[in-house]
């Protein structure tokens, strides 16, 4: 079976220390380069649909996290307060959404702003029993994609529209398989924040916005947050456990928690509903899942490495050392690699999935030619080192999941 932890030790993506902690894993810098690749993927992606974003630290005042509920109700999941002096003690935050609210609250907000999307790739932390931790599935410190709407009830439907399609393009580019969707709502005998017309029409609203995208789902009663309903992506890994990689929540509480208020076209200050929500979940959770079902083998996009070049013999290693070079000015992930036999270092580089080896010998030299071959033993004819640079930074810049284009 695979199992993620095992590949990250072998392709050397994260390493667990017992000294740094369990549930504590470091990113090496095969692990890094592919995160950073993703990280930059799904900021531009929200750019391009109109969020801004933040930088907030990822530990605060314990009055934070008392205004917020996270204290109130959530301690048990939290490291205990630091105490720095009689009145002043902090809190490693479980949660990115009560900074996002002191970024509304900053100033006065008028309704032109609304939407308005505050996006961050924040840290957070965890206090998870060390039992349930292993690998990247479980672990203390956390990386999310994250992000908080604040709208108004009226922009709900259109603005959960927006997110499940930035949601399938992620997925697409990522190769993501959604197991399922799971609508969340309220059930009997709970105890639910907001006014019973507010949770109706939110509901539907998400209802609407799943059927309007062809969506399947299954609806979960009494499956909620007390502060709103949600819609879950599952992921499933090849035990068959389901985790989360994707949510849209619903909130009806933490605005008022915080007073946060918008003018309306009428001068009137009104609350603004937020939408908590992540395309492709925590760093952590996501290569775990990425991991296991690309079985080590990133698409070419978010590949540590994307490119070895392999100078046949010493004669071609001035050649191919230049090849390596402009590729790395072109933007490519790209590592020469001169000693050994050819074939010991085609199988090596296969073995770490790299996707693609440039072969460089005394013809391609002469003729300003590579030979590529792919990590699938796929060969390709000698073709000149500039369409071969080409041919990857445009799949690169397509984030595709395939290795080589389709013709
Ligand atoms: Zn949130």
């Amino acid at each position: 079976m695979v199992d993620h932890r095992r590949l990250g030790r072998e392709l050397e993506l994260f390493h667990a220390d017992p000294l740094s902690g369990a549930g504590l894993p470091i990113w090496l810098p095969a692990g890094a380069a592919a995160r950073h690749a993703i990280e930059e993927y799904v900021r531009e992606l929200e750019r391009r649909a109109g969020y801004q974003h933040v930088y907030s630290p990822p530990l605060g005042k314990r009055e934070l996290f008392e205004r917020s509920g996270h204290l109130p109700y959530f301690a048990d999941d939290m490291f205990p307060p630091m105490k720095i002096s009689e009145d002043d003690e902090f809190v490693l935050r479980p949660a990115l959404c009560p900074h996002h609210c002191l970024v509304f609250g900053a100033r006065g907000r008028s309704y032109r702003e609304l939407p308005l999307r505050i996006g961050e790739l924040g840290g957070m932390y965890r206090s998870e029993r060390s039992g349930v931790l292993g690998g990247l599935s479980r672990v203390r410190a956390i990386w999310l994609n994250d992000a908080h709407n604040f709208c108004t009830l009226e922009q709900v439907g259109a603005e959960v529209a927006e997110i499940l399609e930035l949601i399938r393009t992620a997925h697409a580019a990522l190769g993501v398989r959604p197991a399922g969707f799971r609508l969340s709502l309220r059930g009997p005998g709970e105890k639910y924040v907001g006014d019973e017309q507010e949770w109706n029409r939110a509901e539907n609203l998400l209802r609407e916005a799943l059927d309007a995208a062809g969506q399947p789902y299954v609806e979960a009663a009494g499956e909620a947050a007390f502060y709103g309903p949600k819609i879950d992506i599952q992921t499933q890994d090849p035990a068959g456990r389901e985790s989360t990689i994707s949510t849209i929540q619903l909130d009806f509480d933490k605005a008022a928690r915080f007073d946060l208020s918008y003018m309306d076209s009428n001068g009137q200050a009104r609350r603004p509903v937020i939408v908590h929500r992540s395309l492709v979940g925590s760093m952590e959770r996501l290569f775990a899942y990425l991991i296991e079902v690309h079985e080590g083998g990133f698409p070419l996009w978010y590949a540590p490495v994307q490119l070895e070049v392999l100078p046949v013999g010493p004669e071609q290693h001035d050649v191919a050392a230049a090849f390596a070079r402009t590729a790395v000015e072109a933007g490519l992930r790209a590592e020469l690699a001169p000693d050994g036999s050819l074939g010991a270092r085609v199988r090596a580089a296969a073995r770490r999935r790299v996707p693609y080896a440039a072969v460089i010998g005394a013809r391609e030299a002469a003729e300003g030619q590579v030979s590529l071959r792919l990590r699938d033993g796929r060969a390709l004819d000698p073709m000149p080192a500039p369409s071969a640079l080409a041919l990857l930074t445009e799949s690169v810049a397509a984030h595709s999941v395939q290795l080589l284009p389709a013709v």
